[in-house]
């Protein structure tokens, strides 16, 4: 204000009285500018007093009125200009803190979504949020997965284009309900990227303040892996059921006739004959019973993991050959005959002797039980490049198609009813696939369908003949190892 004054006075030579106070309203501004209100009042009164000092002709005495009217209009433009000045200001100070206030929502905001979407991408469901057009507007990463589709692709997509004629068939009357404001849980076959799944899904609308409804959430679980255990655990039991079922009967009968035998020993005990013969039927049935529990302990040992196999080198021949020794009675009872094909080459295995001689026992003894009379029973033995191969096919009953894929499974017994006393407890062939698995080979059952015969194959990895240096026959070690055990 100094500074104009003092260009004002300067300025008198040329300007002289014109105007007087005209240039003091920039003094009037640049206060309201700088410092405000206050000051921007304060300089255009002090303008008028300090022009009056040094501008007013007092020696003019009419002119005193007209110098008057400069000052009154120059106060009168000085508060105009202070006034509009500071409702700019204000203005302006009101829309600057709007802003700043709309920034710091937007970033808050920003931080909010980016915070939701670090949780739904972390969590292992599928989570979206879909308009009242049915449209993606919100899909976590578990969405991209199962749709392929990266999460800038998906949104605005509709629901059905997504996921296919075939799945929205499925979910349309859902998505209708949830629509119309009821929350909706569903379970369903999908399927998605990965394949055909099963999904259990939570449809939550999202309703308005107006109860207009705006879309809705949907969190989707991948339920397939569960449903499967669930099925396999019912399974279980139902297996389990069946078995303690036929346990019962097999228990009961050699039981029943054990009791039977030492209920006539007790009132016959001076017939020596008849003492004799009950004597006999105590023993086979306890035997029976023996061989019942021996089974089912060796079968627990399997399946715990239990059994330490000793190996070594050893040929297959003779390992069939032991097999073939422990179930010859079996099939001389049934006048059955084994047709043996045994390798003439040496082919050896790194393998516990007695337990392989033991699943292929078991095997033997099956084709021999569920086969009949005078019927054959053929052993075959291939070299292949780096296996041996052992087929036992048999004239018997063979298999349904629909047990097949069963026979290996423990207490599975698939084509002879309880209490028959033509059959064991359908642990045999569990025992077999876990020893020969346990030797890194294979086993698997064919069979033409019920009334034409079965064959067994085992599949096992050969060693070179020179790895084979041990001279002791293998009779001999089994009996060692019998007895080590
Ligand atoms: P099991 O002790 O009842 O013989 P396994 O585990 O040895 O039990 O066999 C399971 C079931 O598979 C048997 O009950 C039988 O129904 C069927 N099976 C096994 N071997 C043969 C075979 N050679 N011919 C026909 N059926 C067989």
């Amino acid at each position: 204000m100094l500074a104009i004054f003092a260009l004002r006075i300067a300025l008198t030579p040329i300007m002289g009285s014109q105007a007087p106070l005209l240039p003091f309203i920039l003094a009037v501004l640049g206060a309201g500018i700088i410092g405000g209100f206050g000051p921007a009042i304060t300089a255009t009164f002090l303008v008028a007093l300090l022009a009056t000092l040094q501008f007013a002709d007092w020696s003019y005495g009419p002119n005193a009125v007209a110098w008057l009217g400069h000052v009154t209009f120059f106060i009168a433009i000085g508060t105009s200009v202070t006034v509009i000045l500071h409702r700019l200001q204000v203005a302006m100070r009101a829309q600057q803190h709007a802003v700043s206030l709309a920034r710091a929502a937007e970033t808050k905001a920003a931080d909010s979504e980016a915070q939701l979407r670090l949780v739904a991408d972390g969590v292992p469901v599928s989570i979206c949020y879909v308009d009242a057009e049915r449209r993606y507007r919100f899909t976590n990463r578990r969405a991209s997965e199962w749709f392929k589709k990266p999460t800038h692709q998906l949104q605005g997509l509709e629901v059905r284009e997504v996921v296919g004629e075939e799945n929205y068939s499925r979910i349309s009357s859902k998505i209708d309900d949830v629509l119309a404001g009821h929350a909706v849980k569903f379970s369903a076959p999908m399927s998605l990227a990965l394949g055909l799944r099963h999904i259990s899904a939570y449809y939550v609308p999202d309703v308005a303040p107006d109860g207009r409804v705006r879309g809705f959430f949907e969190l989707v679980d991948d339920v397939t892996e569960r449903i499967h255990a669930e099925a396999e655990l019912r399974a279980t039991a139902r297996q389990r059921d069946q078995f303690l079922a036929m346990l019962a009967h097999e228990l009961r009968n050699p039981l029943q006739s054990i009791r039977f035998a030492t209920d006539l020993l007790r009132g016959q005990g001076s017939d020596l004959a008849m003492v004799r013969r009950n004597v006999e039927v105590v023993h086979k049935h306890t035997a029976a019973l023996t061989r019942l529990v021996d089974e089912l302990l060796e079968v627990t040992r399997v399946t715990h993991g239990t059994i330490r196999l000793r190996k070594q080198a050893v040929s297959i021949n003779d390992v069939l050959r032991n097999a073939l020794e422990s179930v010859r009675p079996t099939f001389k009872l049934k006048h059955q005959t084994i047709n043996g094909n045994l390798s003439d080459e040496t082919l050896m295995l790194d393998a516990d002797p007695l337990r392989l001689s033991q699943a292929f026992g078991n095997i033997l003894a099956n084709a021999a039980q569920y086969s009949p009379a005078d019927s054959v029973v053929s052993v075959s033995v291939e070299a292949a490049i780096a296996e041996v191969i052992v087929r036992i096919s048999d004239q018997g009953l063979g298999i349904a198609p629909g047990d097949l894929p069963h026979v290996f499974d423990l207490f599975m017994r698939a084509n002879h009813s309880f209490g028959d006393g033509n059959g064991g407890i359908g642990v045999g062939l569990t025992l077999a696939k876990k020893l020969v698995e346990l030797h890194g080979g294979r086993i698997d059952a064919q069979s033409d369908g019920p009334g034409r015969g079965s064959v067994f194959t085992v599949r096992l990895a050969r060693i070179s003949p020179e790895a084979t240096k041990d001279p002791t026959p293998l009779l001999h070690k089994l009996e060692r190892d019998k007895n080590l055990r």
